[in-house]
């Protein structure tokens, strides 16, 4: 089939093979997503479209309550066999995988994680090292990682990531959903707040460093976004329409990034600033705010760096005398200073990388300036870092990284050194390329 050149539903993107005149055949695995009033009540007539015989449930004392009954009464009456599982060892470290082993139902055919965060990755893992497909039925919708094929656990006391799969199906009951902690509601919208920003970096790595790009899905991740924002204040009231959009949104972003074959529809610079959060909280053996949140704030940064950016007149030939100016041996020292003990896996990454070498910054630069007219249209086309704030104030969200912990010098060592958590081409790596991401970023963090 052809990949769609204007946004359709979901399921159009579903376990398909299309072919795109971006020149990629995209395809996500995933066969099925249900969402909306009651949707859970589908469940077995999609076992059976899926054929499975006997299904093995996961879930943990409070995901039990909330949908593990709840789920099993309507398969024991529609006379479908299944075993539920409730952790004892919840910690989802060996002890949970030694648990779900031990209790397995020698003829289950797919597991189900009756949960969203960890039970899905533990889940994700263990059907996926047991040779079984999965099934989600979602109890909170805080994050786009539904769709997602790696999984986090704590092997040896460290959170580490390990291959899995995606799901084979995606419930969101919003009869269930309505009903999750607020603060994870607020995540979930914060999370699709980010794809703006995202976007936009795929746009620029498009013009200044042509790395390959998808038109048809960035239409189709914005499509929705806009679609989910544009009911967004409904989400205080727990509106089941809104917070069904708001998952179907998530699970989309997950689809476009399977059918990209990387993570560039949903998740750009907004996402690295979290990720070097979550490292710092870490090392400082603190508990970040929940990945939507943190990601909805670091949106606006990012919206009000633009904005900073946008009032300046480019000197070209001053940025490229920086660039020439760049001193490797400094810019570790930096990082050692900004990164403590991860510094070597982030120089080892730019040693492949060679992202800030001279060269290339060079070359960059001289694309930039022959680019500037669309650059500039791009970025001046983001939403307002006002009325992205005034939205999460209004659904009574954090809006200002002070809010979530985030100050002083590792505010600013977040915008001087985020972008080196990944290899990517990014509004960082722009205004870093123009040598003015130190001044821009003061600028911000005076403004907060
Ligand atoms: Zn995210
Ligand atoms: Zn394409």
């Amino acid at each position: 089939m052809k990949m769609p050149v204007t946004p359709q539903k979901l399921a159009t993107y579903l376990d398909t093979h299309l072919e795109c005149d971006c020149g990629h055949e995209h395809y996500a695995s995933l066969k099925a997503v249900k969402v909306g009033e009651g949707a859970l009540n589908e469940l077995p007539a999609l076992v059976r479209e899926l054929g499975f015989k006997h299904l093995y449930l996961i879930a943990d004392t409070i995901t039990n309550k909330i949908a593990g009954e709840r789920t099993m009464e309507i398969l024991n009456n529609a006379g479908i066999k299944a075993t539920i599982r409730v952790l004892t060892h919840a910690a989802f470290d060996e002890a949970t995988v030694g648990e779900l082993l031990i209790h397995k139902p020698a003829d289950c055919d797919v597991c189900v994680a009756v949960g969203t965060g960890s039970i899905n990755d533990m889940t994700r893992f263990f059907s996926f090292r047991c040779g079984l497909p999965f099934i989600t039925v979602a109890t909170a919708a805080p994050m786009d990682g539904f769709a997602s094929s790696i999984a986090a656990l704590n092997v040896e006391n460290l959170k580490t990531t390990f291959p899995a799969q995606p799901p084979t199906a995606i419930i969101g009951d919003t009869d269930i959903l309505k009903n999750a902690p607020y603060s994870m509601i607020a995540a979930g919208l914060g999370d699709l707040l980010g794809k703006f920003t995202c976007l936009c970096d795929w746009k620029l790595a498009k013009i200044i460093i042509n790395e390959h790009y998808c038109a048809n899905i960035v239409n189709l991740t914005e499509d929705c976004v806009q679609n989910v924002l544009a009911g967004a204040d409904k989400a205080k009231d727990r509106d089941p329409k809104v917070i069904g959009e708001i998952m179907e949104g998530l699970v989309l972003a997950g689809v476009c990034m399977s059918l990209a074959g990387n993570s560039r529809p949903a998740s750009g610079c907004e996402h690295h600033m979290s990720h070097y959060w979550e490292m710092m909280f870490e090392q400082a053996h603190k508990r970040p705010a929940p990945h939507g949140i943190q990601v909805s704030v670091a949106t606006v940064l990012v919206l009000k760096l633009v904005e900073a950016l946008l009032k300046r007149d480019i000197d070209f030939n001053a940025a490229r005398a920086k660039a020439k100016a760049y001193d490797r041996a400094a810019w570790e020292a930096e990082i050692n200073a900004a990164y403590g003990p991860a510094a070597p896996g982030v120089i080892a990454m730019e040693n492949k990388a060679k992202k800030n070498d001279i060269e290339g910054c060079l070359a960059r630069i001289d694309a930039i300036e022959a680019n500037w007219e669309e650059i500039k249209g791009l970025l001046a086309a983001l939403p307002e870092s006002e009325n992205v704030a005034n939205l999460l104030k209004g659904l009574s969200a954090p809006a200002t990284p002070a809010e979530i912990e985030v100050e002083g010098e590792m505010l600013k060592r977040t915008f001087l050194y985020c972008k080196e958590v990944r290899d990517r081409y990014t509004i960082f790596q722009l205004a870093w390329d123009l040598g003015l991401l130190d001044e821009l970023s003061d600028e911000v963090i005076a403004s907060l």
